[in-house]
């Protein structure tokens, strides 16, 4: 039995990828073992890691002089240790916060240096991207810090930003390789892999190769892009299991019309849910329609004492995953890349006969 699963992450999986891993896991292509049972050493393991790496290059046109790391800590250990890296020298740090994940980087960005906002939508409620032209730069700062799709809020960046000479570190957890997008408009990306790529334990770096090398002295060695690309992410056990269902996911994307298809498919799905919020009045979305996720979808009940009874619905209905986060409330629906359409309009079904009832 297999659930319709609309976390927000850990996340539902491509249910061929799935079925790859369960043909492959007592014994990968007739060596014996199981991924999980392998030294990174060997060479099996290092065919799976260098696969996977030269398909996430093809898949996101990742250029030569990028870095792609395989790391560990997910999304937060990097906001955490990002300025010992890219500080180079520099005082202050950039930072346009559209949600909760990009204070939580700012905070830990604090520690170590000068936090400035450029620009945030955290009086509307962070509803909304503030517009381009608004942004208050620091031409000086070591970097600017954006979130290109915010988890909690629903908000996504419709287009790559430029920052110009001022390197562009975004936070990529919950959109990264859900659309084709331009690697050479940023300075660094991260994504922890548990949303649209893999198993949680991975966490993806792409890296420009002008940005490594001058890590604060007091770096520890695990966090140092520089010794971790020197050392193909492996200066220590890295996430080998995660590494290896990534890497099956990138093929995935490749056999499935890469990022073009994908974005395709994701622009569909999330049309067919907004479409249904924005036609009725039971249900609603706040945030701007030009900045609002394809891949996370939040939305209330006119009246939230229904809420309990969605929820109990649509876990009858095998809909899984529907609780909003506990910092905002209501509903939301993540529609990450193996979400089918089919899925959606499940969920479109559900809510319309809910909605006809309870109205
Ligand atoms: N950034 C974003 C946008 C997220 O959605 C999340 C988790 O949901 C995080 C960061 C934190 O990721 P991790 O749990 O990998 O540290």
């Amino acid at each position: 039995k297999r659930i319709v699963n609309f976390s927000a992450g850990p996340a539902t999986l491509p249910f061929e990828v799935l079925q790859q891993v369960q043909a492959e896991l007592l014994d990968w292509q007739g060596c014996g073992m199981s991924v999980m049972e392998m030294s990174h050493r060997d060479k099996e393991f290092m065919s799976i890691a260098q696969a996977a790496e030269a398909d996430l290059r093809e898949v996101a046109g990742i250029q030569a002089n990028y870095k792609v790391l395989f790391m560990q800590g997910g999304a937060t250990g990097q906001f955490s240790f990002i300025p010992m890296n890219l500080l180079r020298g520099k005082q202050g740090i950039d930072f346009v916060l559209t949600g909760d994940w990009g204070k939580k980087a700012a905070k830990e960005a604090a520690r170590y240096a000068k936090v400035n906002v450029a620009a945030s939508s955290e009086t509307d409620k962070f509803a909304n991207v503030p517009a381009r032209a608004s942004w208050k730069l620091d031409p000086g700062a070591a970097y600017v810090h954006i979130t290109s799709n915010e988890t909690i809020h629903g908000v996504e960046f419709a287009a790559d930003p430029d920052t110009g000479a001022v390197p562009l570190v975004a936070d990529m957890s919950s959109n990264i390789l859900s659309r084709p997008f331009d690697v050479s408009k940023y300075g660094l990306i991260y994504a922890g892999a548990q949303k649209n790529i893999g198993p949680s334990g991975v966490t993806i770096v792409i890296v420009r190769d002008d940005l490594i090398g001058q890590a604060a002295a007091n770096t520890p060695g695990i966090f140092d892009y520089k010794q971790m690309a020197d050392n193909e992410s492996m200066l220590n056990t890295p996430p080998c299991f995660a590494w290896y269902v990534s890497g099956l996911v990138f093929k995935w994307i490749k056999d499935n019309g890469g990022l073009k298809g994908v974005g395709e498919r994701n622009a569909a799905k999330a049309a067919l849910l907004y479409d249904y919020i924005d036609s009725q009045d039971f249900y609603r979305n706040p945030v701007a329609k030009a900045d609002r996720s394809r891949m996370n979808v939040p939305f209330t009940l006119a009246n939230p004492e229904l809420d309990a009874e969605f929820l109990k619905g649509a876990k009858a209905a095998e809909l899984s995953g529907l609780k909003g986060h506990r910092s905002v409330g209501g509903m939301r629906a993540s529609l990450y890349n193996a979400m089918t359409l089919e899925g959606v309009r499940q969920l479109v079904d559900y809510m319309k006969e809910f909605a006809r009832i309870r109205a």
